[in-house]
């Protein structure tokens, strides 16, 4: 049995004192002030009630003790006749029984209710996660009809000018044929993300491993994208060496360039962006580092949340799927992923895979 000690307050030192001054009150009012010895003597229950209500199981078992002491030596003192003494002491334990078990439901019926109010706020903190996860779904619903909403007008518009084709001017078609291919880009995009999130939320996200040069793959990554975005600057910090992993070239490859996306988006024209790549104990490591926005240590923990587009990013297109998708993409390989940021200064991505193959 575990016992409670409740905290020591000055109330708690006082009825502590009263309850064990009230045991030698009783005794001199019953042996000197009273010609009824044995009837007041149901008086020792009273300190005994209170200890029990108080105090809990301990205490009011020692003053039981206590109080049956001293009923037995106001016995001896006064010297009752044994029978009705005994009937006493017997009455006066049937109480105290009854009073410890009243004191023990009463203390079981508020830890219910405790527990009860309790599970309540869990629900209601529960029903509030849901609410918000509700209210993201559908803001993130709205958000991919938005995105959706530009390449298909390109690619409608492309559709009536088509009877017409021929008798379009060359400049004309070369500018309508560059942004229809750039909207199918942006659809299928769309729609290879979706697809990857929802393998990834249902556990059915497979990869396909092979032996494959980690340094190579972010040089590749790093030159394509370099070409994408002129106005930045893309550093690759590598070993001359290979470094060689299990994995999944093109979903390894997605990852990356998603994070090297990312870096670029959220950081001005002209910024510094930089990947290293190194090997670290058991793990080949790739940061991917920006001089960018930041992010708010608040909103890093959601990060990696479906659909988890921050604050201060209102201003970017995204639809909160990338970084999801890239710690599905690592975590099928064994990997993990961190990041480390500080608003207005930038932020580092750091993922890590394991060198040899996990179990
Ligand atoms: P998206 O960029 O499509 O919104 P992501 O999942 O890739 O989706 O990113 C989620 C959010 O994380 C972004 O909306 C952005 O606020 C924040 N974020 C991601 N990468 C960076 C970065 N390099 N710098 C600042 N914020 C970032």
């Amino acid at each position: 049995m575990s016992v409670k000690i409740p905290p020591i307050s000055i109330g708690y030192v006082i009825a502590i004192v009263l309850v064990l001054l009230s045991i030698p009150v009783v005794f001199v009012v019953d042996v000197y002030l009273t010609p009824w010895q044995l009837p007041t003597k149901i008086l020792y229950a009273i300190p005994v009630m209170v200890a029990a209500r108080i105090f809990g199981t301990l205490a009011a078992a020692i003053v039981i003790v206590i109080a049956v002491s001293f009923s037995i030596l106001e016995a001896i003192a006064v010297e009752n006749d044994i029978q009705g003494e005994v009937l006493a002491v017997l009455a006066l334990l049937i109480v105290s029984a009854l009073s410890l078990a009243w004191a023990q439901a009463e203390r079981k019926s508020a830890a219910l209710a405790d527990e009860r109010a309790r599970l309540h706020e869990q629900e209601a903190r529960r029903a509030a996660e849901l609410e918000e996860s509700r209210a993201r779904l559908l803001e993130f619903f709205s958000l991919v009809a938005h995105d959706l909403k530009g390449p298909l007008t390109t690619v409608s518009g492309f559709a009536q000018m088509l009877p017409r084709w021929d008798t379009l001017p060359e400049s004309q078609r070369e500018r309508m044929l560059g942004s229809l291919q750039s909207s199918v880009r942006t659809i299928v995009r769309l729609s290879n993300d979706l697809s990857d999130a929802s393998l990834i939320g249902t556990g059915r996200f497979a990869v396909e491993k092979n032996r494959r040069d980690l340094v190579a793959l972010c040089k590749e990554i790093m030159g394509q994208r370099q070409l994408a975005a002129p106005k930045h600057c893309l550093i690759l910090n590598a070993q001359d060496e290979p470094l060689e992993i299990q994995c999944d070239q093109d979903r390894i490859a997605q990852a990356i360039g998603n994070l090297v996306d990312n870096a670029i988006k959220y950081s001005p024209e002209g910024g510094k962006v930089q990947a290293m790549v190194e090997r670290v104990g058991d793990y080949a490591r790739v940061a991917v580092s920006d001089e960018g926005i930041g992010i708010a240590p608040e909103d890093i923990p959601r990060l990696f949340y479906p659909y988890a587009r921050v604050r201060q990013a209102s201003g970017v297109k995204g639809l909160g799927l990338g970084l999801y998708i890239v710690k599905g993409i690592v975590e099928a390989h064994g990997g993990t992923i961190s990041v480390q940021s500080e608003m207005g200064r930038g932020s580092t991505f750091i993922i890590d895979l394991p060198l040899t193959d996990p179990p």
